[in-house]
């Protein structure tokens, strides 16, 4: 993409109203436009990022052997009467009357109406296990909506449902939502912390909440440091395997990690002072277990092995999409501006033209340009007539993670400048060796 065919409305000044880091950035790098309290238009860069969040949600939901699907935003209210959450919701739902004056609402989760899908396609135990998912608007009329996408009103989530025979099997199903949440993460350049939770009003027993750690975070958190140390990164898992998902359960939920809502005093103090730390979170998705709630509720009954009736066991499963976007720039960030993790990025590389309107400055350009997009990787080229002080400070700003400058004297000698936005270390290149780099970056050599 040039930036002078782009839409890329930077803010000079910070906004007033925004009040941490994520939500000045996102608006300054012109990512998003508040259009009423807690409601965002996605301007083309801001939609970017959350477009590449999907996909790696879609990919390790994929890989877990988890169905996409789509529901409507918009529900009647008769199942939300059926399973008694219409009057329990409370004020965060909203409703609404159609020109029938029947009641509607926007849907805030979907547990109603997976059920009701579900009892009205699956008789049988041969048709289980299942699990599917959407990645849809929600819409909870939050008392305070606040720090931009991270408490919206209208926010996009990932929520997964899993229909399952026995508590056995919907535990397993529970143990690979959390293994393929931990790969979905890390994929993002996150690292967040599996904590026991409070289920709160969805009920049942067993939750656990993923948090990333940061100032800002809404959520006190209790954890042993040594949780810090466990990463997943790119082991080979067999979804289907029970024990080995049970085992990565273990390995990552036995360590003391608790909101404010489950913290026991008590058993904190059994782990080591030096490794005991009090800090703040952001909740970027949860996984329940709820075993046959929905199902006695709604009804929902397959025809057991021996021939008998069984209500299925559920869960259901979160991820805050759009919340994402602000808890990575939370966590990577500095002062001039973002600093986008390689698997998010909106563009993957920026080129800056030091002199634009110069024949051998141009081409140069001209040719990195096609050559990134021949690996299959997107550009960002500042062919504005600017001087360089503001096209860096608007690179840095945008934080994409890696910068090629072309400017006269250094194609004199022959190089281009290669700088990463993370550690803001440089190295001057000849232009393939520069195009060499980025494909090893990206995997694409
Ligand atoms: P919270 O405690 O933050 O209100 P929740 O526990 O009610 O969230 P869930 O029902 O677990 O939320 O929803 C799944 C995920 O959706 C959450 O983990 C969070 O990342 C995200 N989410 C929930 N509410 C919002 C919101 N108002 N704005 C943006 N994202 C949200
Ligand atoms: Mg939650």
């Amino acid at each position: 993409m040039r930036m002078t065919r782009y839409f890329l409305p930077v803010l000079k000044e910070t906004p007033a109203e925004a009040q941490i880091v994520s939500h000045r950035l996102m608006l300054r790098a012109g990512m998003i436009k508040q259009s009423a309290a807690g409601i965002y238009s996605w301007l083309p860069l801001g939609y970017k990022v959350l477009k590449n969040i999907e996909t790696i949600v879609h990919e390790e939901q994929a890989r877990a052997g988890h169905h996409a699907m789509l529901m409507p935003t918009i529900q009647s209210a008769d199942l939300w009467r059926e399973s008694g959450r219409y009057d329990d919701y409370g004020e965060e739902m909203l409703r609404i009357k159609d020109r029938h004056d029947r009641d509607m609402l926007f849907t805030p989760t979907a547990e109603e109406l997976i059920t009701d899908i579900f009892r009205a396609h699956v008789s049988s135990y041969k048709d289980m296990p299942l699990t599917m998912y959407q990645i849809q608007w929600k819409f909870r009329d939050e008392r305070r909506p606040r720090f931009g996408v991270m408490r919206g009103r209208e926010f996009y989530m990932k929520d997964g449902y899993n229909f399952d025979l026995t508590k056995e099997d919907a535990l397993h199903a529970y143990n690979r939502h959390l293994v393929s949440y931990l790969r979905t993460y890390e994929r993002m350049g996150l690292q967040a912390i599996p904590m026991r939770a409070d289920s709160g009003p969805i009920g049942g027993d067993d939750t656990h909440e993923f948090l990333v750690l940061a100032e800002t975070g809404e959520s006190e958190v209790f954890y042993d440091s040594a949780v810090t140390e466990l990463t997943f990164g790119d082991r080979e898992i067999d979804y289907d395997d029970h024990a080995q998902c049970a085992g990565v359960m273990e390995e990552f939920t036995t360590k003391y990690a608790r909101t404010d809502e489950t913290h026991d005093e008590a058993l904190f103090n059994e782990v080591p002072e030096e490794r005991r730390r009090v800090a703040r979170g952001i909740e970027v998705g949860q996984i329940f277990y709820f075993g046959t709630k929905y199902s006695d509720a709604l009804g929902a009954t397959v025809q057991g092995p021996d021939g008998k009736p069984v209500a299925v066991h559920m869960g259901s499963h979160g991820i805050g999409v759009s919340r994402l976007l602000g808890a990575i720039i939370e966590a990577s960030h500095d002062d001039k501006g973002i600093i986008w993790p390689e698997g998010v990025t909106p563009f993957h590389v920026g080129i800056v033209n030091l002199k634009q309107g110069d024949d051998e400055a141009d081409a140069a350009c001209d040719s990195l340009y096609a050559q990134i997009e021949a690996m299959g990787l997107e550009p960002l080229y500042d062919d504005r007539n600017e001087r360089a002080g503001g096209k860096f400070a608007t690179m840095d700003l945008i934080g994409l993670p890696w910068r090629i400058t072309v400017g006269p004297r250094g194609l004199k000698n022959g190089v281009v400048e290669l700088t990463s936005r993370k550690t803001g270390e440089s190295e001057e290149l000849v232009p393939a060796v520069a195009i060499a780099k980025i494909a090893e970056i990206y995997g694409k050599s």
